[in-house]
């Protein structure tokens, strides 16, 4: 039987499936960094997050958030729901780090008063910028009070990925997350969550456990990323 490839992307590749509201999503070891300039490859990347991201979405489901997440069907894979992906990535902040770092001027690490949402437009051409709530009412990227839900759900997400984690050692510093919306016009949180898309630092030493150490090129990254599922998904 040959499998339909709908998509591939910079980390991952889409199937069709039988059921034409599921697809198939195949995720690589292949790295990228600062908007696609820097490429590199994570052995066994693929593997742990597909396998991260299928048990923080059940998670989240357990906690009545509405994800994509069907089934884990295979290594590497994940069964989920088709979404229409809104374009824009939703990140939210406990801690200053990156981008945030170079906007504010404020120290690296420093805790926030309150979680911070930030909105970026998912565009390659334009490099993902910062986009407040009017650039995203005149581009007709999502009304009023869809905006308002993305970061409320957002919020929701990180109300319960944030102790979870810190109770496995984790400090939830900052993560991206998308949401779409199904056939039946249910907005629903898509993508992945993994060492790729959240930063996760150590909590009693501080070193950093995520993607950064392949941005920064701090070494032992494929260690980072086993350890993190060790602590979340083997224990
Ligand atoms: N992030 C992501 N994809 C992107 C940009 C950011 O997953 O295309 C995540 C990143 O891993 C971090 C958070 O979003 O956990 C905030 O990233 P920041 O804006 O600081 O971006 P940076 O400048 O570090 O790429």
């Amino acid at each position: 039987m040959s499998v339909k490839l709908l998509y591939e992307g910079k980390a991952k590749k889409v199937f069709a499936t039988q059921n034409p509201n599921q697809v198939l999503v195949e995720f690589k070891d292949d790295a990228t960094a600062f908007n696609g300039q820097k490429r590199g490859q994570i052995a066994g990347k693929g593997l742990i997050n597909a396998s991260l991201s299928a048990h923080l979405f059940r998670l989240l489901g357990q906690h009545g958030i509405p994800t994509h997440f069907v089934d884990d069907p295979k290594p590497r894979h994940l069964l989920v729901e088709r979404l229409s992906i809104v374009p824009l990535e939703v990140v939210v902040r406990n801690r200053v780090a990156g981008s945030l770092q170079k906007r504010t001027g404020l120290e690296d690490g420093t805790i926030l008063d309150f979680p911070v949402v930030e909105m970026y437009y998912k565009s390659d051409d334009l490099g993902d910028p910062l986009l407040n709530d009017d650039h995203i009412r005149v581009l007709n990227l999502a009304g009023v009070e869809l905006t308002a839900r993305l970061k409320d759900e957002a919020l929701g997400v990180n109300a319960v990925l944030s102790p979870y984690l810190e109770g496995r050692g984790l400090i939830l510093v900052d993560f991206k997350l998308e949401f779409g919306i199904t056939d039946e016009g249910v907005l629903k949180l898509g993508d992945e969550i993994s060492p790729d898309t959240c930063r996760l630092w150590d909590k009693e030493t501080g070193k950093k456990l995520d993607k950064d150490r392949f941005r920064q090129d701090l070494g032992t990254v494929e260690e980072a990323y086993q350890e993190v599922h060790d602590r979340i998904v083997s224990r």
